[in-house]
């Protein structure tokens, strides 16, 4: 195998009250990006499509990534990368981590899969280090094993995969305005309250026990952020009227997607899910702020080949 074309999908961090340890994988929105062995050594990205983004290898995440794992493995070969990007930069819903994510599945498969994809989340995370400062594991873990995933320990790291209730759908709705991963994370407290982390382990642990259980209304009900919701939804606009106008449209609840700006609410049904986006849609709208709509299952997979 000399050459692999990849789907790498988008995924939604945090999920309200799961900050930077839950993620889940989505469907219908990913970019592509192509991956071919090559006689000269190391990582050459060679075309960016559909987005401004450094080719520098150094300065994108995809070739931050690759770097690591093959300063890991030593292939006797090198890899090109191709990108094309269709989730934004700076949306919210994992663009850096889905070229992370792609560019270590991708050359582990051209290399014969040495690793496992839970082994390569390490090598995925050092590209979002790139992006955002911090290298967390909340998207790429979702877009390498599909489903949901909790990062139940970063040191050592230790991620498990969790599989989503067949019916249950992601609605995200994406304000086009910018708002960087960096300047979200500057508005945080670094001290919460015992009462706060209290009602934080009760919703995180809700919602787990909701997905095992296929418990829809549960999961609604532990979709609630105490921790990081009041303080970074101010950076976004309409915000409390957006998961408002969700859940009345029966929505099972939502929040924050990642750092935002992207709002996400997840529904039981695919049609409980567009009449969500119809009803989020509807309050943007009037205020003349360009936004993206997407409604998408829960992808079960992760990354996806398309041709080899
Ligand atoms: P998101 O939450 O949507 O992933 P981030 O703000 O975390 O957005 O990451 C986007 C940042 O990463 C941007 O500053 C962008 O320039 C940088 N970046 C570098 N390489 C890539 C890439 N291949 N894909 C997307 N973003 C990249």
């Amino acid at each position: 195998m000399n050459e692999i074309k990849l789907f790498c999908p988008a995924t939604i961090a945090n999920v309200s009250c799961g900050f930077d340890v839950l993620g889940l994988c989505l469907e219908s929105v990913g970019d592509e990006m192509t991956i071919t062995k090559t006689a000269e050594k190391g990582i050459r990205i060679t075309e960016i499509i559909g987005a401004e983004l450094p080719l520098e290898t150094e300065k994108n995440v995809a070739g931050v990534a690759a770097l690591s794992l093959i300063e890991a493995l030593q292939p006797d070969c090198g890899f090109e990368i191709s990108i094309t990007k269709k989730i934004k930069a700076g949306s919210g819903i994992g663009s850096s981590a889905a070229s992370a994510a792609g560019a270590v599945f991708g050359i582990n498969q051209l290399l014969g899969n040495p690793l496992t994809n839970t082994e390569l989340v390490y090598y995925a995370m050092q590209g979002e280090k790139l992006a955002s400062g911090s290298a967390h594991a909340d998207n790429v873990a979702p877009a390498l094993l599909g489903g949901f995933t909790l990062v139940r320990s970063y040191d050592p790291l230790d991620v498990i995969a969790i599989k989503a209730p067949n019916e249950l759908y992601a609605t995200v709705i994406h304000p086009q305005i910018e708002l960087k991963t960096k300047d979200a994370r500057s508005v945080l407290r670094e001290n919460i309250s015992l009462k706060k982390a209290t009602i934080q382990c009760g919703n995180i642990a809700g919602l787990i026990s909701g997905l095992y259980t296929n418990d829809y209304d549960l999961i609604g009900r532990s979709l609630h952020d105490e921790l990081v919701e009041p303080v970074r939804s101010i950076l976004i606009p309409k915000f409390a009227e957006l998961k408002a106008a969700a859940k009345e449209a029966g929505a099972l609840g939502g929040g924050i997607s990642g750092s935002g700006p992207s709002v996400f609410a997840l529904s039981k049904g695919r049609e409980n899910a567009e009449a969500t986006a119809k009803a989020m849609k509807a309050v943007l709208e009037p205020i003349g702020v360009p936004f993206e709509v997407h409604v998408s299952g829960i992808n079960a997979e992760g990354m996806k080949i398309l041709h080899v």
